[in-house]
């Protein structure tokens, strides 16, 4: 299993995960480049966007998604969501017009929705759903899913989808949009887990944190800077809410909460705010709390991941 950071903060965030025999299944986690970047930094590390089998979305805020329009003008490939999530995207398409992660309503330059969804029936349904909380399968098909016209793959927030050789189990996060969600995914024995975009901890996020070999976690924001900072009032009290971002304290917090030897071995500091965090407080902050609970830091490895192309994870150290 291979992650890339192609971005990430709230100026764009994706990923790229590659599992299977030479890569042959890849994802992107997130959209929220331009084309045009994606194009560069997949090319970077050795791959075409045409290769891609899917964009795996946590939520429609513009820093996530914001690609996807002009990306499935050239690419046949689903939109990989909780159903809420594919409505309020194609929403986007429709009208052009975006919510950003700091409330803001946007208007993209690219809409171009008829091109977008001219790609719709041609894409095959990729995957199997399985809801975990019934046990029982359910395949989604056209039949079930008429108002969403993009091409896509639902994935409800609590179930597991497997594309390819990866395994995908989404779980709810809180953060204000429609149904934003993390993923735990595993392939080939290792687990990486992808949590942004929240506004407090919840248990299960805890529950499914607690398996990653990598987890990408955010810590936007230092609190004493937020508030001491140039954002509104309102804006503040946002990112604080139970529905906001989650600071570099309760990234530590967390972090300790599913702490154990022999567990997470990489932690990534992600969707850090450029205006109220650096990279050098949020890591501080996350040795801080590690330190106090005696934690041997030389078994963690921990970066701060920056808006431009950034880490690459290959699963092989697990086994150095
Ligand atoms: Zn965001
Ligand atoms: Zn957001």
């Amino acid at each position: 299993m291979r992650v890339v950071s192609l971005g990430s903060g709230s100026s764009g965030n994706a990923f790229l995960v590659e599992a299977g025999p030479q890569g042959r299944t890849k994802l992107l986690l997130d959209a929220g480049l331009s084309t045009r970047m994606l194009t560069t930094r997949l090319a970077s590390v050795g791959v075409s966007l045409a290769q891609i089998q899917g964009i795996l979305v946590t939520h429609e805020h513009s820093d996530h998604v914001q690609g996807i329009p002009t990306l499935l003008k050239s690419q046949r490939m689903p939109v990989i969501a909780d159903m809420r999530t594919l409505k309020a995207i194609q929403e986007g398409v429709r009208t052009g017009v975006w919510r950003t992660d700091s409330g803001r309503v946007v208007r993209a330059k690219f809409q171009d929705e008829s091109a977008v969804l001219a790609t719709m029936q041609t894409t095959e349904i990729v995957g199997t759903t399985m809801l975990l909380e019934e046990g029982d399968i359910s395949v989604v098909t056209p039949e079930t899913s008429t108002a969403i016209k993009l091409p896509h793959q639902e994935l409800p927030a609590g179930s597991r989808l497997k594309i390819g050789d990866i395994e995908i189990t989404s779980f709810a996060i809180s953060h204000d949009a429609t149904a934003p969600c993390g993923f735990l995914l595993q392939a080939g024995g290792c687990r990486v887990c992808l949590v942004t975009d929240s506004g407090e901890v919840t248990p299960t996020m805890l529950e499914h944190m607690q398996h990653a070999d990598l987890l990408i976690l955010e810590s936007n924001h230092d609190r004493e800077r937020l508030w001491r900072g140039p954002y509104p009032w309102h804006l503040k009290h946002r990112i604080i809410s139970a529905t906001g971002h989650l600071s570099n304290d309760q990234a530590g917090e967390a972090v300790l909460k599913i702490w154990r030897e022999r567990g997470m071995r990489w932690l990534w500091l992600a969707h850090l705010s450029r205006t109220n965090n650096t990279p050098g407080l949020a890591l501080e902050s996350m040795r801080l709390y590690l330190r106090a609970a005696h934690v041997n830091l030389a078994y963690i490895k921990i970066v701060a991941l920056p808006p431009t192309l950034g880490q690459i994870w290959d699963s092989t150290q697990l086994w150095q």
